[in-house]
């Protein structure tokens, strides 16, 4: 069995305490806490351990302290390099495993990257399949090929040829690569992908109802 160090760093309170006390903290089946990375462009980088529950506008704001730079906060990325980027109408939904999984987001591993608002959201989307590209061991066709289509398709959609047909592709491209990866690393690439596109369209040269109906 392989345990990652969040587990095994949980092993001792609950040796110490009982499950009971550990159990408490938390909500629903997400019970205990997690060990939050706050980075990206935020005032108060670092970590953060806490019960899970609490919200994303909490670690924003009363640990981070808003954005380094100053302006608004456009966009986090939670849960590593492959997690969705959650908009602000999200930022008040408890972070536990089961709301974040309803609103098509993970918590993953508590990761949480801050972007203000001068991030183009596209080219973080362009990002993703470029990561999933240059990451990719080559074993199946979904991550291998479809990251690098996936590059492709976003540069048409933001060089503006045939929005409604490239807008389906790529959604198309995601949901094979999301169920048609043999493992993570090309399952979750459509996550930053899909939020990107759905929360922000205007930063892929969209209207809103073209990004949704495509
Ligand atoms: S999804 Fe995983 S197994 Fe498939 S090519 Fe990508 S890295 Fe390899």
């Amino acid at each position: 069995m392989i345990n990652n160090v969040i587990t095994l760093a949980s092993v001792p309170i609950i040796m110490a305490k009982g499950a009971a006390f550990y159990k408490d903290f938390g909500m629903g089946r997400s019970t205990g806490t997690l060990p939050f990375q706050i980075t990206g462009n935020v005032l108060r980088g670092g970590l953060v351990e806490r019960a899970f529950g609490l919200t994303l506008r909490e670690l924003l704001f009363d640990f981070g302290g808003g954005s380094r730079s100053g302006r608004p906060i456009k966009a986090v990325q939670v849960g590593g390099p492959l997690g969705a980027y959650v908009p602000e109408s999200q930022w008040d939904i408890p972070l536990d495993y089961e709301a974040y999984a309803a609103m098509g987001a993970v918590v993953g591993h508590g990761g949480i990257v801050v972007h203000d608002d001068t991030a183009n959201m596209a080219k973080l989307a362009r990002y993703a399949m470029a990561f999933c590209a240059l990451e990719s061991c080559g074993k199946c066709t979904p991550c291998r090929i479809g990251s690098t289509r996936g590059m492709e398709t976003i540069d048409r959609i933001v060089s503006d040829q045939d929005h409604a047909q490239h807008v389906h592709l790529l959604r198309d491209l995601c949901d094979t690569m999301l169920h048609g990866s043999l493992c993570a690393m090309g399952g979750m690439t459509p996550y930053p992908v899909l939020s990107a596109l759905n929360h922000y369209p205007a930063d892929f040269g969209l209207q809103a109802d073209i990004a949704k109906a495509a």
